[in-house]
């Protein structure tokens, strides 16, 4: 849908802080997360960072839905 500006990883979404749809940066970073002792191996886990560009707030969230 957006052709003009690829530079920028943004894209319009809901900000519970601003109670506004405002501009996000979006990331996606990998954590690995060692949750039970009986689990020999790490998992890996991506998760998809935003920050709102008007309000600094970030949040995450896990994209596997395992
Ligand atoms: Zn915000």
């Amino acid at each position: 849908m957006a052709t003009t500006d690829s530079s920028f990883n943004g894209l319009t979404e809901y900000c519970k802080e601003c109670d506004l749809d405002t501009l996000h940066e979006v990331n996606v970073q990998i954590r690995t997360e060692s949750l039970k002792k009986e689990n020999a191996q790490f998992s890996r886990e991506p998760y998809r960072v935003t920050e709102c560009q008007r309000c600094g707030t970030r949040s995450s969230q896990r994209m596997n839905n395992a």
